[in-house]
């Protein structure tokens, strides 16, 4: 990649949860960005993923899902480019975006997420729908509201799994549904809780296999442990993070998956002026979940501007639990927390109060939309 005539101080890519607490801080505080930095994200809106299963139930309108970001950015006196960033030289301090605008940087921070992992051969002979991005899914469910398919598979027995069967039975009722779980249902949960979620799938008529592996799609049919074990119209992915593939080509070092090792700093382990955080980076304990890059995000709106500031970089510690809280589609919600399991009203109406909260404060931050 050849230097571009474009030089950015800072620029911010992704417009992920810790980058919209990050501006979000930098508001309250009446602090600014290095005149001339930039955001830079695929779509206008950051999408809330928290709120995408309430979305898709019909529960909430999309408008309260997502956040604007060109005000947010403007707020800290930066510019908003809608754009992907197709490849980063990290060496060379230079992005390369889809429009093929090259940007030059002296400091970036990588917030753009994670892509979901097919792990599996497919012929093509079936769509495969990704839970991200968000404003896919959401336009492919009005598309079922009007024509609703007979099958369709979700692939995926975490949070997201769940989340996704409960919500798709009650935007798409007359559709048989199916979950394929790689190994138990919510294995990384309490068994509690995976049970309350099988109870739950059980009563809403979602077909649960569980330690069933997907191995491939041939001529519009599933196939696991070497047989074809469903023939549905479409595939949902929720199937975990996979990383970009931008991201290994970088000269950034990376884990064994593609993710970006980063220090506690949130720091690249290999370029200290890069930083990147949710599920873009690899920290040690720290899962790839929203309520993580939340928290890493006051740590980096000080750390971007530490430097400016002439005042020593914080330190991310990751909580040692987080709260799961799994929205069944009709305002209840699984919970956990450590050992304990639950479910009910009351766990959906902490959801609702929760991520409503979050949207609420970056929406007042900003005024927007
Ligand atoms: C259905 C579902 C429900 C979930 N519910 C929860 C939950 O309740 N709690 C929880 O903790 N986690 C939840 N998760 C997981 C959560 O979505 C992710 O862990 C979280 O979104 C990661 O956030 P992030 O900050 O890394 O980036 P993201 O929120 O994924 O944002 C990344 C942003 O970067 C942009 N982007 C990506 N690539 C590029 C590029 N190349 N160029 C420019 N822009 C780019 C994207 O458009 C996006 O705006 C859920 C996931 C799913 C699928």
């Amino acid at each position: 990649m050849h230097t571009s005539p474009l030089q950015a101080p800072l620029v911010m890519v992704g417009g992920g949860h810790a980058h919209l607490v990050a501006l979000r801080q930098w508001i309250a505080s009446g602090q600014q960005a290095p005149a001339g930095s930039l955001l830079i994200n695929a779509q206008p809106y950051a999408w809330y993923s928290g709120m995408l299963p309430g979305l898709l139930a019909g529960r909430f309108a999309a408008a309260q899902c997502r956040i604007g970001l060109a005000s947010l950015a403007a707020a800290c006196g930066m510019q908003l480019i809608c754009d992907e960033l197709l490849a980063l030289d990290a060496n060379g301090q230079a992005i390369l975006l889809a429009s093929g605008k090259r940007i030059g940087f002296t400091r970036l921070s990588l917030n753009t997420g994670a892509l979901p992992v097919i792990n599996f051969a497919t012929d093509g002979s079936l769509p495969l729908v990704g839970a991200k991005p968000f404003p896919g899914i959401v336009q492919q469910c009005r598309t079922w509201q009007a024509l609703p398919p007979t099958h369709l598979a979700i692939v995926g027995g975490g949070a997201a799994g769940v989340e996704l069967a409960l919500a798709l039975r009650i935007s798409l009722p007359t559709t048989q549904l199916s979950l394929f779980c790689g190994n138990g249902l919510l294995a990384s949960h309490p068994p509690r809780l995976a049970q309350l979620a099988r109870i739950r799938l059980s009563e809403a008529a979602v077909k649960l296999h569980e330690t069933l592996p997907i191995e491939r799609i041939s001529e519009a049919r599933l196939y696991a442990a070497g047989r074809a074990v469903a023939q549905p119209d479409a595939v949902v992915l929720a199937t975990g993070a996979a990383a970009a593939d931008w991201q290994l080509a970088s000269g950034l070092q990376c884990d064994e998956r593609g993710f970006v090792r980063i220090n506690s700093q949130l720091q690249s382990c290999s370029h200290a002026h890069i930083f990147a955080t949710g599920d873009c980076a690899s920290l040690p304990n720290t899962p790839h979940a929203g309520v993580y890059a939340v928290r890493q995000g006051p740590v980096l709106a000080h750390n971007l501007l530490a430097e400016d500031n002439g005042r020593q970089r914080q330190r991310y510690q990751p909580q040692p639990r987080a709260l799961a809280l799994l929205a069944c589609g009709d305002g209840s919600a699984l919970l956990s927390y450590g050992r304990l399991a639950t479910q009910g009203r009351l766990a959906g109406k902490l959801k609702d109060w929760l991520d409503l909260r979050f949207m609420h404060a970056h929406q007042l931050a900003t005024q927007d939309d």
